[in-house]
């Protein structure tokens, strides 16, 4: 059996990023939080846009005010009142400054701003008592940013920062990839929707939803197909379905040694390369990864890359923790996320609860991620830790990891925990 990080790693061989050229699409950009460039972002404005003051106070000529101070401050005649947004109409002379406000335009013949708190105002003249420093409180002309030069890099994920970055900048047209597809079926003839109501042995399909909801919240378009029993005709014809538009596939139940279980044959009996059979994880021994060749080899790339399949088991607890580990790191990859950003981050916290393990599979066990005086610490969800019980998942914001040999990591230890986060 293969261990998470040799899963981890061939899942990722298996993922080829969205293609810069073909997989892009333009967005505006009020509609771009979330999305991910897929090409450079350059700017034609040099940012600060112009001269301009860093306070209020009086722009002036730096040799008129360099050797003045409280016993013989420099006196000079204001000719012009500069606000924010007006265009400075008169050029500083010696012996003259312009009252001037914060983020207003510097006027000609000044280069620097004494600061309001240094003077004294007497009707059009001012007194200076404080010699400034040269260009003090002057932020210059292109001094953070000059057009032309690379503003944002591909791969950055446009959040609230990059929005106002992208404003300032007035770049408003956006190259992005474009949302992975990813379908979402699930298997078992006990299944019913949660409107359904349920008949002595049915189970409610809430793995569809929370994989939807997953695939949401990771930055993907969910494409939901439904529930198929556990009919080898019926499961055929789906996966058929699934992978002629899919990106990634993502199928619940079926993959176990079941007399039920038909996923692997099936997907062996539509030509896909099946890469990973199980892993020695817990929850979420069963799980397969396949790769279906691209349907159609006469596109514009030559071959379309593959479709990546994974059977994740039904049980509700161990399909999610495999999203959290396995795919996630997936979808990030086909995303265009640089592949430092790919894998999940894991952060040390201190247990507040013994954790317990076999000690035969890596054993992820849920609860909440919480910072207390500045460390993180792990509290295990309260109830039972049997993958049939998906009740005490929810609010789940961390997996604490025992590794394999570990059966017990005591309360207070330190504990390395996979933070879940979007
Ligand atoms: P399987 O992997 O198909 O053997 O399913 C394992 C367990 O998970 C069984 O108890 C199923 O009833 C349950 N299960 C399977 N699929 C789902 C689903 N879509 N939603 C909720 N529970 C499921
Ligand atoms: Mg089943």
């Amino acid at each position: 059996m293969l261990s998470v990080q040799e899963a981890e790693s061939i899942i990722l061989s298996l993922v080829q990023p969205l293609d810069e050229q073909l997989d892009t699409e333009v967005v505006e950009l009020s509609a771009a939080t979330g999305r991910i460039l897929a090409a450079p972002v350059t700017s034609q404005l040099d940012f600060p846009h112009w001269d301009n003051s860093a306070m209020d106070g009086y722009a002036v000529r730096y040799a008129d005010v360099q050797s003045c101070d409280a016993s013989q401050p420099a006196v000079l005649e204001i000719i012009e009142e500069i606000p924010a947004g007006y265009q400075p109409q008169r050029e500083v002379q010696s012996g003259q400054a312009s009252r001037i406000l914060t983020g207003a335009c510097m006027p000609q013949g000044a280069d620097t701003v004494v600061m309001q708190e240094n003077t004294q105002r007497e009707e059009n003249r001012v007194l200076i008592f404080e010699a400034p420093e040269p260009q003090a409180f002057v932020r210059k002309k292109a001094a953070f940013y000059q057009a032309g030069m690379p503003l944002l890099p591909p791969g950055v994920t446009i959040g609230a920062p990059e929005i106002a970055v992208l404003a300032a900048a007035q770049c408003t047209q956006l190259t992005v990839y474009r949302l992975p597809k990813v379908v979402i079926f699930s298997t078992g003839n006990e299944l019913v929707t949660p409107e359904q109501p349920l008949q002595p042995g049915q189970i409610v399909d809430s793995n569809q939803y929370a994989l939807a909801a997953f695939v949401l919240q990771a930055g993907g378009v969910a494409i939901s197909l439904g529930i198929v029993p556990d009919q080898p005709e019926a499961l055929r014809a789906k996966i058929t379905q699934a992978i002629s538009s899919a990106d990634i596939v993502l199928s619940t139940g079926g993959v176990s040694v079941g007399d039920y279980d038909y996923v692997d044959q099936i997907l062996t009996d539509l030509g896909a390369q099946t890469h990973i059979h199980s892993v020695a994880v817990k929850p979420g021994k069963p799980l397969t990864v396949a790769t279906f060749p691209s349907l159609d080899q006469e596109n514009q790339r030559g071959t379309k890359p593959p479709v990546l399949y994974f059977g994740l088991p039904g049980n509700p607890v161990s399909a999610l923790v495999s999203c959290w580990r396995f795919v996630k790191p997936a979808l990030n990859k086909l995303s265009g996320l640089p592949p430092t950003s790919c894998k999940p981050t894991f952060v040390q916290a201190y247990t507040r609860h013994e954790l317990r393990a076999s000690g035969k599979r890596e054993t992820y066990l849920w609860g909440q991620l919480q910072v207390v005086d500045g460390s993180y610490e792990f509290h295990l969800a309260g109830g039972s830790h049997s993958s049939g019980n998906l009740i005490n998942l929810a609010q789940t914001t961390g997996l604490a990891v025992v590794p394999v040999g570990q059966t017990s990591i005591p309360a207070g230890e330190l504990v390395q925990v996979l933070q879940i986060s979007y």
